[in-house]
């Protein structure tokens, strides 16, 4: 239930919930505050985690690995990066923020 309220913010960050901003701002400041989540604080650090995303050094919300730091990881360790970041971006819904994204910018 609280991924499903935090997606309906998350539209509303984007502008997407509605064509209104007021509306968008007032319904994903409710659903926000529900789930602990400061909206327009969220919304501002969303807003360049888009900008930026999967840049190493500009991107608030997920940052990768410098080569140096990928140098170092070998055999299991690797794999098991590889594993929890795939999953985390399945958890967090990047496929929603993209398909958002398209959709908004064309
Ligand atoms: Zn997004």
């Amino acid at each position: 239930m609280f991924w499903a309220l935090f997606v309906l913010g998350h539209d509303c960050g984007h502008g997407s919930f509605s064509s209104s901003r007021r509306l968008n701002d007032a319904v994903g400041h409710a659903l926000h505050s529900f789930i602990l989540v400061p909206y327009h604080g969220w919304r501002l650090s969303h807003k360049k985690h888009h900008g930026n995303h999967g840049h190493v050094e500009n991107d608030e919300s997920w940052t990768p690995l410098t080569k140096s730091q990928w140098d170092v990881l070998v055999g299991v360790a690797l794999l098991e990066l590889w594993v929890w970041w795939n999953l985390g971006s399945m958890l967090a819904g990047c496929e929603v923020c993209f398909a958002t994204l398209k959709f908004r910018c064309g």
